[in-house]
């Protein structure tokens, strides 16, 4: 009997043993596939640098992003390689979740400052290396890697700035010009005036390291104003150099304005689809609303037209002043409003106003590039012209236009027609300079002595150098 069924077991266990076999063969080679697929992915990282601007100065950050969705992040490192030099500036570990799973983190992003000096390096052309591996167990468990180069420049050393105009003679409210060299591009270099800022650029001297900047100062700086040249180079390198100068005070006119009911009764309902809101209401407030906000929206977006200019000189020679006109109202007037006896609000005047007889035609005060033409709310139908390197006239309460944007106009060529649009009380044209974005004595402009020994001297001394 024992023998028999000592048979039968064995027969049992030999119709077990393919079950046993396919179990084993499963037990070995699920995690033999597994890890050949997932754990051994042979997909490198993707890397990316980001750097500001291949030109780096004292310090510049480097960001680098590493991404691993296979097997996460193993180690990222980078090096600065410059004239032959190399030095490590980074090196780090991610952590991992296990043998089985890989790397925790699957993106990261780390930042690494670049200080050339305190790294010991020299000024010169070079590269970023990184490389960046991940968790694959791959490469005998060292995973994938991937490498990138990005070429860098090194500068540290300040731009020299070499003033070629000397003395600048301003009056409050008035125009200047300062020329420099500059020992390297500067994409940003010019005259700084108190917290004010004006560009400079190069193009107008024969000698192309050759800087100009038109400057003003605004009627409200006063004689302490500090006046300087500032360059500052593409790796950020910043040198400022004191601006000799004398500042002449001038003192500004009151002026009073009687507002009447005609007055607001003709010109108010105009300035109704600027406050739609408040159209109808009480009319003193409304023409509040317009002398106050109306007229910084305005000279606003006066100021984005010429935040724009052309970097040539236009025009030669004194500017045009209205032909057979009187001057009704004079730069930086400081007006007060009247009404019913009573004060009712303060502005200052940014132009000069010329009465001639009604619609007289209006020429181009110098040649120049026609920047501006349209309805400017309190300044009415109004034309700007682009002289180039900052320096624009404005011509307001127009009753007719003849010129179009982007249109080229000649030293007395007819633009316009005067008139009372906008908040004009009568037939006149508001006539205004600017400096980019500061409004100007346009006095200075129309003398042809103060043109010469300001600037055009000036020009001619950084040409001839
Ligand atoms: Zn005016």
């Amino acid at each position: 009997m024992a023998p028999k069924g000592k048979d039968s077991l064995k027969k049992k266990i030999s119709a077990l043993k393919p079950i046993l076999v396919v179990t084993v063969v499963l037990l070995i080679s699920i995690p033999a596939v597994w890890l050949t697929i997932i754990r051994m992915e042979g997909t490198a990282p993707t890397l990316e640098i980001e750097l500001e601007s291949p030109f780096i100065g004292a310090s510049r950050t480097v960001t680098v992003s590493v991404d691993d969705a296979g097997s996460g992040v193993r180690k990222v490192w980078m090096s600065l390689l410059v004239e032959g030099h190399e030095v490590e500036i980074l090196q780090r570990t991610f952590s991992s979740a296990g043998f089985f799973a890989g790397g925790k983190e699957k993106s990261v992003q780390v930042d690494a400052t670049v200080a050339p000096q305190s790294l010991g390096l020299a000024d010169g052309k070079g590269v970023i290396r990184v490389v960046a591996w991940d968790y694959s167990l791959r490469k005998w468990g060292k995973g994938n890697r991937v490498y990138l180069e990005k070429e860098i420049q090194i500068d540290t050393k300040a731009p020299s700035i070499d003033l070629i105009s000397r003395v600048h003679n301003l009056y409050q409210g008035g125009s200047g010009v300062a020329l420099y060299r500059l020992s390297e591009d500067c994409p940003v270099n010019g005259v700084s005036v108190g917290d004010h800022f004006y560009p400079g650029y190069a193009g107008q001297a024969k000698d192309p390291s050759v800087y100009m900047a038109f400057f003003a100062l605004d009627y409200r700086q006063g004689k302490e104003t500090r006046l300087a040249v500032t360059a500052e180079d593409y790796a950020g390198n910043r040198s400022t150099t004191g601006l000799v100068h004398h500042i002449n005070a001038r003192s500004f006119r009151k002026d009073t304005i009687n507002l009447s009911d005609k007055f607001f009764n003709t010109k108010m309902p105009d300035f109704d689809r600027y406050f739609p809101e408040s159209s109808g209401g009480n009319r003193l407030e409304r023409f509040l609303k317009v002398n106050r906000e109306l007229r910084l929206r305005d000279n606003e977006a006066i100021c984005r037209v010429t935040a724009h200019t052309e970097k040539e000189i236009l025009w030669e020679g004194p500017f045009l002043r209205l032909p057979r006109s009187a001057n009704r109202a004079r730069f930086a007037d400081q007006r007060t409003y009247l009404y019913g006896g009573k004060v009712i609000d303060h502005q200052v005047h940014m132009g000069i106003d010329l009465a001639s007889t009604a619609r007289s035609p209006v020429p181009a005060a110098n040649r120049g590039k026609v920047a501006f033409t349209g309805d400017r709310g309190i300044y009415g139908n109004t034309v700007i012209l682009d002289h180039g390197f900052g320096l624009f006239t404005l011509y307001a309460h127009l009753s007719r236009i003849d010129v179009a944007e982007g249109q080229m106009v000649e030293k007395g060529e007819p633009i316009a027609q005067t008139g009372m649009t906008g908040l004009a009380g009568g037939d006149h044209l508001h006539y205004g300079t600017l400096i980019h974005q500061t409004c100007v004595n346009p006095v200075e402009w129309w003398d042809a002595a103060w043109i010469q020994n300001n600037i055009s001297a000036k020009i001619d001394d950084a040409g001839s150098r």
